[in-house]
């Protein structure tokens, strides 16, 4: 652990996600940012390998569909900073799991294909980061192939996601006539060459866009490039780092990740101007990260990570205070104290030990089967950290076994995931049935794999007529009494134990809003 003063060692921290549509190029820009934080040695061993938990059958699933679902923290240092980067998965059925992450960073990282520009899955997202008016820069990414006009890009940007794009580089060409990248605050060129994307590539500079050195490096298309760069400056806005960390604006590179290039430069700059880590808001009060006392909150947890440890991981932000091996926690809402001795972290996709960490970082803790999404530890104090969300299902199985003798597994395992966020189990009041719910039909896939290959039950699914859910809470005991008794065929407890309400349809959901006004129902509930 690097020296000096406690606010010092967290204004180093820099904790981010990266946010993109699939094949954007985010798995090969993570590569690229390992290796300039040495935690790497060659780029192109995340997706081959992914580590010493090379491949489990799980991991085999995710590569045999070329998703990855599974997301991960990784550590690395890079300049004066310790950044770490949370992975989220790509893949739309999983995205519960991502906007969880997302309430676990500071700032995201943006990366849009030039191709292709602002896609769904991004605007999604973008709508997530918004809530919390999480800063966000951006890299449009693959210019090393033809890519669409970057003042079209920037005008996307803007309208599509409703945000000021500050271009901070603009590509000098594209495609087998890509160039460089030109900074436009230092008036500097850096010059691309191919073939460097495994290593760390030389930083070849030409100083000034209208110097001979330049006006050789882009021949015949210099003119042009010239008076495109002067209308880009006239045109856009000059970048403001407050109101990039208010959210309201993004700083724009361009590059490619592939070719690892325009990365550092991005990188450069957001370890300078990314937020370090965060106050965060508690059912009481504002946390500072920089108060002495140790706080923080799981936002996910993970089974399976690597298969000689059949044990799960929930993954914990520290938002304040520091993490010492061997200490005492209190696990809030069990209201209990837990000695912490072997909590991880995750260097590069490495598990390794800590002894120490600090608000902004993120920690591993050995969960068998107490720690659930949304818990707050800390070293004493009641608190509760606000806003990680819990979504409602839009999707609905009733789940059989084949062995009917293996109810028990079964049982275990749905809770077991739908503790991890994997799937959502519905317990109805008035039947023996088990009711799956999810998000995107993939999870329900997943979720049959890992009962077969993690609990040894195997299980099918029917069709149910559930159409949606909602979580019933009404502050009147007669009311709800009375709702339980006369809607009991339509209720359910969730895996947490939470009275829901299952809808057949959407019509009958509205009747029944209408019909108990008292009972709130909700789609969403916090963890
Ligand atoms: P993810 O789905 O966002 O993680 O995307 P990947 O990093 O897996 O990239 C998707 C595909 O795009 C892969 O085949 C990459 O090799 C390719 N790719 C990523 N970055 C670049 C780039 O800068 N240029 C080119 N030409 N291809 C790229």
């Amino acid at each position: 652990m690097s020296s000096g003063s406690f606010a010092e060692k967290i204004q180093r921290r820099r904790t981010f996600a990266i946010i993109s549509h699939p094949d954007a190029g985010k798995t090969t820009i993570t590569e690229k940012l390992l290796l300039f934080g040495s935690a790497i040695q060659q780029a192109g061993s995340v997706k081959g390998k992914r580590g010493p938990h090379a491949k489990s059958d799980w991991m085999t699933m995710e590569q045999e569909r070329g998703i990855s679902v599974t997301s991960s923290v990784m550590q690395f240092p890079y300049k004066e900073r310790i950044v770490n980067l949370l992975d989220t998965p790509g893949h739309e059925d999983f995205s519960e799991d991502t906007y969880r992450t997302l309430t676990a960073v500071d700032s995201v990282l943006m990366v849009l294909d030039g191709a292709k520009g602002v896609e769904d899955r991004t605007i999604k997202l973008m709508d997530v980061c918004r809530l919390r008016d999480t800063p966000i820069l951006s890299f449009v990414n693959k210019l090393d192939r033809e890519a669409r006009d970057p003042v079209d890009l920037l005008d996307e940007i803007e309208s599509v996601l409703n945000i000021t794009a500050a271009p901070v580089n603009w590509p000098l060409g594209m495609g087998v006539d890509f160039k460089g990248v030109y900074n436009l605050y230092t008036d500097t060129i850096h010059v691309y060459e191919k073939g460097q994307g495994h290593t760390i590539p030389a930083d070849t500079q030409i100083q000034g866009l209208d110097s001979a050195e330049a006006s050789e490096l882009l021949g015949d298309d210099a003119e042009d490039i010239r008076e495109q760069i002067e209308f880009v400056r006239g045109a856009t806005s000059p970048f403001d780092v407050e109101e990039y960390l208010a959210g309201r604006m993004t700083p724009v590179f361009f590059g490619t990740a592939l070719g690892n290039f325009g990365v550092r430069e991005m990188l450069d700059h957001f370890v300078d101007w990314a937020p370090k880590p965060m106050p965060r808001m508690t059912h009481d009060r504002e946390v500072q990260p920089n108060e002495e006392k140790l706080s923080g909150f799981v936002f996910k947890i993970q089974a399976n990570m690597d298969p000689k440890h059949r044990d799960r991981i929930a993954f914990m932000r520290i938002c304040s205070g520091t993490y010492r091996q061997g200490m005492k926690m209190r696990h809030v809402r069990l209201g209990k104290d837990v000695k912490i001795a072997d909590a991880v972290t995750f260097m590069a996709g490495d598990r390794s030990a800590v002894d120490e960490a600090i608000a902004g970082d993120i920690i591993g803790l050995h969960n068998h089967g107490t720690i659930q999404i949304g818990d707050t530890f800390t070293e004493g104090e009641p608190l509760k950290f606000t806003g990680i969300p819990h979504f409602a299902p839009e999707l609905f199985r009733r789940i059989r076994l084949k062995d009917p003798l293996k109810t028990k597994q079964l049982q275990k395992g749905l809770q077991q995931l739908a503790e991890e966020g994997s799937t959502q189990v519905f317990f109805p009041l008035n039947n023996n049935d088990i009711v799956v719910g999810a998000v995107g039909v993939l999870q329900f896939e997943v979720v049959a794999y890992r009962l077969k290959d993690e609990y040894k039950v195997e299980a099918i699914y029917e069709p149910v007529n559930v159409a949606t859910a909602r979580w019933a809470e009404c502050e009147d005991p007669k009311k709800l009494e009375e709702f339980k008794r006369k809607c009991a065929d339509n209720l359910a407890l969730d895996g947490g134990g939470y009275l829901t309400y299952l809808a057949p349809t959407r019509v009958n959901l509205s009747l029944t809003e209408e019909r108990y006004p008292e009972v709130n129902l909700r789609a969403t509930r916090e963890h």
